[in-house]
């Protein structure tokens, strides 16, 4: 009972801390963004009563799958695109062709190795636009590098063997996305160094916080090495990492096999799906807001980035819903081909270069579909400082994080002095537990959490769309 009476208390103080930090918050407020907070306040509440996003993506992830560029999945995603983006009741809806590259995975890789008279399986996925194996396989001794510095200093001695990329994340970073940018060399440039050399292959250390069997897919490049010189890269799970390294130590000489039959097909024809609200005062002034609709083969695409794709048309229906007529035109965007080649968006900024469409700001979901915290701006001086004034009106609801930084892949080629972009930024503790593996599947995405993302964004693009408007430099 004396304890029930303390948590009774305890519970009171709590609400009434909230009760009175809200009431501050609330004086603080001017008489305008008093209206703006109850505008927010509208579309959080909307999203979480009547929110639409979760069932779309089960609708994609589940109908349809992952979705590679070029792919008969990747054709279907562009017909539920336009289709859903119409639903909605969009005033414009229209599909702007793109050719795009034509990677296939071939049957289901293996890798194995024996050690001390034991043989061990690995997990292991070839890398987008990694050429096959011979149909016997790579069967080599196996060099183990952490970083491309590494690899070129062993010169010719890498020749006929196999080098392998084990540089891990370093987990001590909070946001796990710098981990990230921290390690991708090894998976995007490895090949193209060992290829100069001779090496067989490369294998590298899947890109992840976890130590799992599950190995990360993910783009390549051979930069401009003559043909002949192409090696197959592949990615091994971290857990096979570790132990393929601690096996190295007592026995260098082990060789390593696997075996692959990717391929690069001729370009495909297919399509970033557009549909716009229709500003109400300068339609001329075109604000994007979008995602990728292609995603990796081997799961569904669902953080990646089926999550963005569904928020940012939510926060169309969200407009329409609670009839918010922005002042700007809001152009709604399915990027194709972000994860290898990002050539939907190269088509995007080419064609709004070309028709001389003026671009006042863009915002990209494509961190996955996690707790909101805030979100990463790409903006001059002016602008940034504008958009930080509005922490009061977002901290509300846990967006918190509103630094300077990149927005993403397919609005950056956007980015002029004038043009605010900006990237949402959910929380990313989990997101590479499943980038690019066949575990970024529907069920990893919590429906509260990808509704308060939607709904953030839609408070975001509220704001901008009613503030930039007065603090562009050219004035329509
Ligand atoms: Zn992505």
């Amino acid at each position: 009972m004396k304890k029930l009476l303390y948590l009774l208390t305890l519970s009171f103080i709590i609400v009434s801390c909230q009760t009175k930090s809200e009431q501050k918050t609330a004086q603080q407020l001017t008489s305008e963004e008093k209206i703006d907070s109850t505008h927010i306040k509208t579309l959080f509440n909307s999203v979480l009563k009547e929110g639409k996003s979760y069932e779309w993506l089960r609708d994609l992830t589940k109908n349809i799958g992952g979705r590679l560029s070029g792919s008969p999945e990747a054709a279907k995603a562009v017909v539920w695109g336009e289709q859903l983006m119409n639903s909605v009741g969009l005033d414009t809806v229209y599909l702007q062709p793109v050719m795009v590259p034509h990677w296939v995975r071939g049957e289901k890789e293996i890798a194995r190795y024996t050690t001390n008279g034991k043989q061990k399986n690995v997990p292991i996925c070839a890398l987008g636009f990694s050429i096959a194996t011979p149909d016997t396989g790579v069967f080599a001794e196996v060099l183990e590098v952490s970083s491309l510095e590494e690899a070129t200093a062993l010169g010719d001695k890498m020749k006929d063997k196999i080098v392998f990329f084990n540089r891990p994340f370093d987990n001590t970073l909070i946001n796990t996305f710098s981990a990230y940018g921290g390690c991708v060399d090894q998976r995007v440039q490895g090949a193209a160094i060992c290829g100069v050399f001779g090496a067989k292959g490369v294998i590298v250390r899947s890109m992840t916080n976890a130590e799992d069997d599950f190995p990360h897919t993910g783009t390549m490049t051979y930069n401009d090495l003559p043909q002949e010189q192409y090696i197959p890269a592949a990615a091994i799970s971290s857990k096979a990492a570790t132990i393929l390294s601690t096996d190295l130590k007592t026995n260098p000489n082990l060789k390593f096999y696997f075996k692959q039959s990717c391929e690069t097909l001729p370009d495909a024809p297919s399509f970033n799906v557009v549909g716009e609200i229709r500003g109400t005062a300068t339609p001329e002034n075109i604000f994007v807001v979008g995602g990728h609709l292609d995603s990796w083969d081997l799961g569904e695409g669902a953080h990646d980035d089926g999550t963005g794709i569904v928020q940012s048309l939510e926060v169309a229906y969200l407009f329409k819903k609670n009839n918010i007529k922005p002042k700007n035109t809001i152009r709604i965007v399915f990027f194709m081909n972000e994860e290898n080649g990002t050539r939907g968006a190269k088509k995007y900024a080419a064609l709004a270069k070309f028709n001389k469409e003026r671009h006042i700001g863009g915002l990209e979901s494509d961190a996955g579909g996690h707790t909101p915290r805030g979100f990463s701006i790409q903006a001059n001086a002016s602008n940034t400082k504008l958009l930080q004034s509005w922490k009061k009106l977002l901290a509300p609801y846990g967006l918190h994080d509103l630094d300077a930084g990149g927005s993403g892949a397919d609005i950056s080629p956007l980015k002029e002095e004038n043009v605010t972009l900006v990237g949402y930024r959910p929380d990313s503790q989990r997101y590479f537990d499943y980038h690019h593996t066949s575990r970024d599947t529907f069920d990893k995405v919590n429906k509260r959490e990808l509704e308060l993302g939607s709904a953030s964004m839609a408070s975001l693009v509220y704001l901008m769309d009613k503030y930039l408007y007065n603090n562009i430099a050219v004035k329509p």
